[in-house]
C-alpha cells in the first residue's frame, strides 16, 4: 500500500546542495515513488533556486507560521518538480530568511539567524498540508534544520488534524552539526519551557535543535550502520552520544546509493576515453591523460594516488599532512583536488613546489576534474577522521580505482579489505587515524601495485563488480518508514490499515 509521506529538508539536488543530504533528499523521493508511495518534499526557496530556471509556480494563498514570540509571519509556496520525475517540490518564499546567497553562512560564520531560519522552515513544512490538501501518513526530516518538526509533531502540533502525533523518521547525516542556540529561541520554537531539560532540548545551557529530534522522532538513521554504531560513542558523538545510546532500539543505518547514470567510466562524457570490466584499455588512457593535465611525467610503471576532498580536518587532511613527505619519498604520483582550510592550501602548494615531477595540486571545485581523477588513477585515498557514509569510495569502485581509507563509518562499510590469501577484497584499509597507519597502508598498496599484478587485477575486477543502487536503500527506508508506523499506531491498529506488512 502506498505510503504518503511529507519530507522536510534544507537542501536537495538540484535546487540547493551543500553535502550529502541533499543528494537523499533529491534523489529518494523519487525511487520511493515509483515503488508506489506518494512523496512530497518542502524545503526553502534560497535566492540561488532560480524561478524560471525549475519553471517554478506559485500557488494561490499564504502560509501563517506562528513564530511565537516574533508573532506570525507570512510565505508564499511555489511548486516544482523533481527533474525527471512528478515528485512535487514546495519552496517556502521567505524573503527575509531566505532572500540571501548563501544557504548557512557568509564568509564562513553562520547567519544569526539560522534558529529563525529553521524553526520556521520547520514549522512551515507543518502548515503546509493545510494549503495543498495532503494528510501525511508519516513525516520524514533530515539533520538538524528540520530537527524541530519531530518535537512540533509531538508538543505544538499535537492536535494538528494533519500531522498531530504522525510517525517521524530523523535522518542524522552528520553529528558535528546540532543546530545549538541561545535559550532565548525556546520562546521561538514556542513548544513550552518544560521541554528545555536535560531529557530535552537542552544541551549545556543552550536550546539543541538535534538532541530535541532525537529524542521525538519515532524511528531514527543514519547514513551508514558503521556511523550509527560509532555515533554512539563519545569519540564520535560530539556530546549527543548518551542520547544516541538511549534511542539506539530505535536507529537504523541504511547506505546511500550511487547515481550510476553520472558515475559510469563506460558512458562518462567528462573522461578521455570510456573503458569497462572486460576492457580496461580506455583506463590507461585516462592515466595518461590525468598525468598531462597535472604536468606530471607520463609514465605507465607509476601508480597514482588521487584525493578529491574538501580539505578539513573531517577528511583527515591533517594527519594526511604529516605523512606527506615519507609518501613522497616513494615512487609514486599524487593528484589532490579540493579547497578547504587556508593552511592546508599552502601546506599542499609547498609540497607541490617541492616534487613537482610527483605531486599534481588544484585547488578548488571541479566536477569534470574530479571524474578524471576517478578514471586516471590507481587508487583513491580516504584518511577521514569520521564519514557518515562518503560517495568518492562508491565512484573509485566503479571505475576500477582502489580505494585506501580509514575504516570508519561508511568507507568501512563499503570497502573490503585486501586478503592477501584469498584475493577477496575490493580495497586498503587502516584503522588508527595516525600519520604512521596511513603511510604503512598507502606504502601496502604501493607495494601491490609493482609486486602483486595478480591481485591487482582481481581486486579491480572485485571492485568494479560492487554496486551501492538507490533501490536497495529505497527499500530499507520503505521498511523504516512501516517500522515508525507500526511503532506509532501500535501492533493492531497498524495492522489493521496497513495489513501484514
Ligand atoms: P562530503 O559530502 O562530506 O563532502 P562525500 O564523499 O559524501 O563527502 O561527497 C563529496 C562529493 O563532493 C563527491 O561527489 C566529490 O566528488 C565531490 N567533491 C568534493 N570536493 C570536490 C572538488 N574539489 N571538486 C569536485 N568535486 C568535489
Amino acid at each position: 500500500m502506498g505510503l504518503k509521506i511529507l519530507m522536510a529538508a534544507s537542501e536537495c539536488v538540484p535546487f540547493a546542495k551543500e553535502g550529502g543530504l541533499a543528494d537523499v533528499v533529491g534523489v529518494l523521493p523519487k525511487h520511493l515513488a515509483r515503488m508506489g508511495h506518494d512523496v512530497r518534499v518542502v524545503m526553502p526557496r534560497y535566492y540561488r533556486v532560480g524561478l524560471e530556471q525549475y519553471g517554478l509556480k506559485l500557488l494561490p494563498g499564504v502560509l501563517t507560521v506562528p513564530m511565537g514570540i516574533i508573532g506570525n509571519q507570512y510565505c508564499g509556496v511555489y511548486e516544482g518538480r523533481l527533474p525527471g520525475s512528478d515528485v512535487p517540490v514546495y519552496f517556502l518564499e521567505h524573503e527575509g530568511y531566505y532572500g540571501r546567497a548563501g544557504l548557512y553562512e557568509v564568509n564562513n560564520e553562520g547567519f544569526l539567524d539560522n534558529d529563525n531560519r529553521f524553526i520556521f522552515l520547520s514549522k512551515a513544512a507543518l502548515e503546509l498540508p493545510k494549503m495543498i490538501g495532503f494528510t501525511p501518513d508519516l513525516i520524514h526530516a533530515h539533520d538538524w534544520h528540520t530537527a524541530a518538526v519531530p518535537v512540533l509533531v509531538n508538543t505544538a502540533y499535537a492536535a494538528d488534524p494533519q500531522v498531530g502525533e504522525k510517525p517521524t523518521v530523523l535522518t542524522v547525516h552528520n553529528m558535528q552539526y546540532q543546530g545549538n542556540f541561545y535559550e532565548g529561541a525556546m520562546d521561538v520554537l514556542d513548544v513550552g519551557w518544560e521541554h528545555f531539560t536535560f531529557l530535552g532540548l537542552e544541551k549545556d545551557g543552550e536550546m539543541n535543535l538535534l538532541k530535541g529530534g532525537l529524542y521525538h522522532a519515532t524511528v531514527l538513521n543514519t547514513v551508514s550502520e558503521g556511523y550509527a554504531r560509532e555515533m554512539q560513542t563519545a569519540e564520535y558523538g560530539w556530546g549527543l552520544d548518551g542520547v544516541v545510546r538511549e534511542r539506539a532500539a530505535d536507529l537504523y543505518g541504511i547506505l546511500n546509493g550511487v547515481d550510476y547514470e553520472d558515475w559510469n567510466p563506460e558512458t562518462d562524457p567528462h573522461i578521455a576515453a570510456c573503458y569497462s570490466i572486460d576492457d580496461l584499455a580506455g583506463k590507461k588512457l585516462c592515466k595518461r591523460d590525468l598525468q598531462r593535465t597535472f604536468g606530471l611525467p607520463e609514465r605507465d610503471d607509476v601508480p597514482i594516488i588521487g584525493l578529491v576532498s574538501r580539505l578539513v580536518k573531517q577528511k583527515g587532511i591533517d594527519v594526511l599532512a604529516e605523512a606527506m613527505p615519507r609518501i613522497m619519498a616513494l615512487d609514486v604520483q599524487f593528484i589532490m583536488l579540493g579547497a578547504g582550510e587556508p593552511w592546508s592550501h599552502f601546506y599542499f602548494g609547498d609540497i607541490r613546489n617541492a616534487y613537482p615531477d610527483k605531486f599534481g595540486f588544484h585547488v578548488g571545485y571541479n566536477n569534470p576534474l574530479a571524474h578524471q581523477i576517478e578514471a586516471g588513477a590507481d587508487f583513491f585515498l580516504m584518511p577521514s577522521a569520521f564519514e557518515p557514509c562518503g560517495l568518492n569510495q562508491m565512484y573509485s569502485l566503479r571505475y576500477g580505482t582502489l580505494p585506501i581509507v580509514r575504516a570508519t563509518g561508511g568507507l568501512d562499510d563499503s570497502v573490503d579489505n585486501f586478503n592477501e590469501k584469498t584475493l577477496d577484497g575490493t580495497g586498503f584499509k587502516f584503522r588508527d587515524l595516525n600519520a604512521g597507519a596511513l603511510f604503512d597502508t598507502v606504502g601496502w598498496a604501493v607495494h601491490t601495485w609493482y609486486q602483486r599484478k595478480d591481485a591487482m587485477a582481481e581486486l579491480i575486477s572485485n571492485a568494479m563488480t560492487r554496486r551501492f543502487t538507490w533501490e536497495d536503500a529505497a527499500e530499507k527506508y520503505e521498511k523504516l518508514y512501516h517500522r515508525a508506523l507500526r511503532k506509532r499506531l501500535g501492533e493492531r491498529a497498524y495492522t489493521q490499515r496497513y495489513g501484514k506488512q
